[in-house]
């Protein structure tokens, strides 16, 4: 019999044959080792795999045995695994299943919760101790502690799954609709994952003249800090700047175009370039350009285009971050005299924001 240090103040009984070394002091049901530390039970197995790779019980990861026997102690007979690799471990099914993209029997219960119960589960609490605390069944209890539950997967409030990525976005893992938008259901009726998570962090329902917009420009993020509340004007300002549409190009869009190119010519044509050259760069029509300069195709949709008045030629002088600005102005009660020699633009375009007839929406 030989008695082999792990660490300090742990010791274990070194297996010759297997290499495993067995911990001798008490131990859960379940076969793990347990010790007593600063007013609290510990896995002696965690503690020794901290050892090994500092930081590691802060990081939610699980120490797995590679030997399979829960009593060894063997730093070398440890690594560091999701939950769920542990527990398929621990019920004897292979550890290298495959991860799947949705957990089932998750009901009402947080990720965070998911993985408490396998964390409890594991300590030695029982499925029918774990059943009543978080109000599921027996049946549901067997079937978290076999949900592989993917180490990037989190739960955002008020209860939305979703898969972190590396740039922090979190991709909601439920259904979507077309767009890439989240949907969920509630009281039969199909809600906006982004509304909800939103109206959650403000405190109030968004309006309906309210959009929740993206800074990360990724419709299926729910990461409550990628989202902010925004008229829908400035939702649409926010996505022709960054060149995302809703839909696709317009069915009137030159196909020899894309966003990218339209942006560049668009580029060109504020910089003062001449729409004949222009068309000639791009080998379209002067038409195709005129059309695109004016918005008439490659909109945004539900982008307003101003429309041209009587026998007047169609110039957008404005853009529409300053006919917003505009728009708060003659809100905040701003004379259009006043406002107009502001912008460089006589009264009339003023008053025509005013009353709407251009710039509709912003
Ligand atoms: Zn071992
Ligand atoms: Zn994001």
């Amino acid at each position: 019999m030989s008695i082999v240090t792990v660490i300090p103040g742990i010791e274990g009984e070194l297996d010759l044959d297997t290499g495993c070394i067995n911990w001798q002091g008490s131990k859960f049901g379940n076969g793990y080792g347990r010790k007593w530390l600063d007013g609290k039970t510990v896995l002696v197995h965690r503690l020794v795999l901290e050892s090994k790779i500092a930081g590691f019980l802060d990081s939610g990861h699980f120490a797995c045995h590679t030997c399979d026997n829960p009593g060894c102690i063997n730093p070398e007979h440890l690594v560091a695994g999701s939950a769920a690799e542990n527990t398929g471990q621990m019920m004897g099914r292979n550890r290298k299943t495959p991860r799947r993209k949705s957990i089932s029997g998750i009901g009402k219960l947080s990720i965070a919760q998911l993985r408490e119960i396998q964390t409890k589960y594991l300590a030695g609490t029982i499925k029918n101790h774990l059943a009543k605390e978080y109000g599921v069944d027996h049946d549901t209890i067997t079937k978290i502690l076999k949900a592989n539950i993917p180490h990037n997967f989190t739960t955002v409030s008020p209860n939305f799954l979703g898969e972190i990525q590396d740039n922090g976005c979190i991709l909601f893992q439920g259904s979507k609709d077309g767009q890439g938008y989240g949907r969920y259901f509630k009281n039969g009726k199909s809600k906006s994952v982004t509304r909800a998570i939103l109206a959650l962090q403000l405190g109030y329902e968004l309006p309906t003249s309210m959009d929740a917009c993206h800074t990360c420009d990724r419709p299926s993020c729910i990461n409550p800090e990628h989202l902010w509340a925004g008229t829908r004007t400035q939702n649409l300002l926010d996505a022709s700047k960054k060149g995302r549409t809703q839909g696709k190009s317009h069915p009137l869009s030159n196909a020899k175009l894309d966003w990218e190119k339209v942006r560049e010519i668009r580029q060109k044509l504020a910089a003062g370039e001449r729409m004949k050259d222009v068309a000639e760069q791009y080998s379209v029509g002067r038409k195709t350009i005129h059309d695109i300069k004016y918005h008439v195709t490659w909109k945004v949709e539900g982008e307003e285009v101003p429309v041209p008045r009587m026998g007047g030629s169609l110039d957008r002088k404005l853009t529409f971050a300053q006919a917003l600005e505009i728009r708060e102005r003659i809100q905040a009660g701003e004379s259009l005299a006043k406002i107009a020699p502001d912008f460089g633009v006589c009264k009339s375009v003023i008053s025509d924001i005013k009353n709407n007839i251009t710039y509709k929406g912003v």
